[in-house]
């Protein structure tokens, strides 16, 4: 079964869909079988992994509505995962979806069919709290929160925990944080290393070891269409999502080593 994650943040720009993105095509060169999913009308998800908007049709909008299965939605890339693909029409769901039924539950809905084809299922969330956002969270086993090390990050990260909060009391009570990830890191900035060393103090093991350093080859390899495994291997950008990575697949074996175990004595 799947494991469901939100990589979400309410705040824009720090590297949300870079993360959906280079995670999934990261998991997916570790034999993992992923399905990364486009919440956000701005469809930069789709493009980086090099699946045309306009051609993307049938795309998460149609599912979200009913108009279209899982099945006919989904899309192999070139990267050994796939993707459900958005484009600018998912910004009228938003619209559409208040009048419907059980419109928080429809992503959730949709995916149950999907869950067993996959080990992990990755939602590229919008960098806002609107109802594809509310579909993400409430489909979700836990939310992914990448954000910059700087001077307003913590509040920000207020905000979002009191969001999680209500979401936990309205919609999903078994949400959980996975992981707080640190990126666009620039190691020589004292406040960068004062915010971080904030962040593991607050929040402990919930932040990955792995820090996404500041990378070009970050920024460059979406106009390409690729992830930056498939662009620059090499690069320090590169070998950190590969690290991120690794370092879930550790925690996950790790958990289930422990429940074995337990079993065992039991
Ligand atoms: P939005 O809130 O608009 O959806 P986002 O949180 O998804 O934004 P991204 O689009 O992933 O953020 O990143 C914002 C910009 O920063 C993009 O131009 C991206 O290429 C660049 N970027 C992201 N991560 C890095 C990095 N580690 N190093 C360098 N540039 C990066
Ligand atoms: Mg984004």
């Amino acid at each position: 079964m799947a494991k469901i994650l939100a990589v979400t943040n309410q705040k824009g720009g720090v590297g949300k869909t870079t993360t959906a993105v280079n995670l999934s095509a990261c998991l997916a060169a570790l034999d993992q079988r992923v399905l990364m999913i486009d919440l956000d009308p701005q469809g930069n998800a789709t493009t980086g992994c090099g699946v045309f908007k306009r051609e993307a049709l049938p795309t998460v909008y149609q599912i979200l509505i009913g108009r279209s299965t899982f099945a006919e939605a989904r899309i192999r890339t070139e990267f050994g995962f796939d993707i459900l693909p958005a484009n600018r029409e998912l910004a009228g769901a938003e619209v559409e979806l208040i009048e419907m039924g059980n419109r928080e539950y429809r992503l959730r809905d949709a995916l149950s069919e999907a869950r067993a084809d996959y080990d992990f299922i990755l939602m590229d969330c919008p960098p806002a709290l609107n109802m594809l956002t509310v579909n993400g969270l409430a489909a979700a086993e836990a939310v992914m929160i990448p954000m910059q090390c700087e001077y307003y990050a913590l509040e920000g990260l207020t905000d979002l925990v009191a969001t999680l909060k209500k979401v936990r009391g309205n919609l999903n009570p078994k949400l959980e944080i996975e992981g707080l990830l640190r990126t666009m890191f620039d190691a020589r900035s004292t406040l960068t290393q004062q915010v971080s060393g904030e962040l593991e103090g607050h929040f402990g093991d919930k932040v990955y070891r792995t820090i996404i350093p500041r990378n070009v080859r970050l920024a460059e390899a979406p106009s390409y269409g690729k992830p930056v495994i498939a662009f620059d291997r090499s690069s320090r950008g590169a070998q950190a999502y590969l690290a991120l990575a690794q370092e879930m697949l550790d925690r996950r074996d790790g958990v289930t080593r422990a429940v074995t175990e337990q079993g065992a004595e039991a």
